[in-house]
């Protein structure tokens, strides 16, 4: 079992052989080829599990494979492809970072914002462009009302640590942030929910965000 034998664009197994990755970890080993089909995915997933790679390379793969139609320029409004919503800014942080090393060479541009710090260089990150945002609801939810970010062009949707979320008390945000995602001209959204526990509220979620997903437990 190595990630050579899961069908990835050659410059993200490039950058997995930097990271010094040789085998997949169990939630990788599933998760990864069946986001690579383009199925809705609600996985159970530890922290220390690998999770990050595994929702990060299908969207990283996805990205360079993909057609997208022209997003929007000009004005001071983005349109990030894809979006991994995460509970804190230590999270966050840490995704961005990972994810900038996977992204590394391709093109894929990540961006992160995160409340609890000064708004004004995550502006200036954002307006550089970006291809994937990893944010906190509320700092997004903020980046919404001032118009900075549109959730118009979303074609891949990560929550991570779901349950954390929702304990946290995000569920109104991250409801909001959604229903942005679905207001037209919607495309297709490939939407990946991480949690590692799953009581009802996250079933609730998960059957209102997520459409005909495969449910993995490994
Ligand atoms: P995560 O659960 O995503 O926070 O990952 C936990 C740690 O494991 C991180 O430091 C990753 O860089 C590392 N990691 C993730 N996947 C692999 C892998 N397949 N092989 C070796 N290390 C990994």
């Amino acid at each position: 079992n190595t990630f050579a034998e899961i069908d990835l664009v050659e410059a993200l197994n490039q950058n997995i052989r930097r990271c010094k990755y040789v085998k997949p970890t169990p939630v990788q080993r599933h998760a990864i080829p069946i986001s690579l089909t383009g199925r809705d995915l609600m996985a159970c997933a530890q922290t220390g599990s690998g999770k990050t790679a595994a929702f990060c390379f299908p969207i990283i793969s996805g990205i360079m494979k993909g057609q997208f139609s022209q997003r929007p320029r000009g004005a001071r409004t983005v349109y990030p492809l894809a979006l991994i919503l995460s509970p804190t800014r230590e999270l966050s942080c840490q995704i961005h970072e990972e994810a900038r090393k996977f992204s590394y060479q391709t093109g894929v541009r990540v961006v992160v914002a995160y409340g609890g710090a000064p708004i004004n260089q995550q502006l200036r990150d954002l307006e550089r462009g970006v291809d994937i945002l990893v944010a906190t609801p509320g700092r997004l939810v903020d980046l919404l009302e001032r118009a900075r970010v549109s959730l118009q062009m979303i074609r891949y949707l990560a929550l991570d640590e779901a349950d954390r979320m929702l304990d946290m008390g995000f569920e109104p945000q991250i409801r909001r942030i959604v229903e942005q995602m679905d207001m037209p001209p919607r495309g297709v959204r490939q939407t990946l929910l991480f949690s590692a526990t799953f009581p009802k509220e996250i079933q609730r979620l998960a059957s209102d965000f997520l459409s005909n997903y495969i449910f993995l437990a490994v």
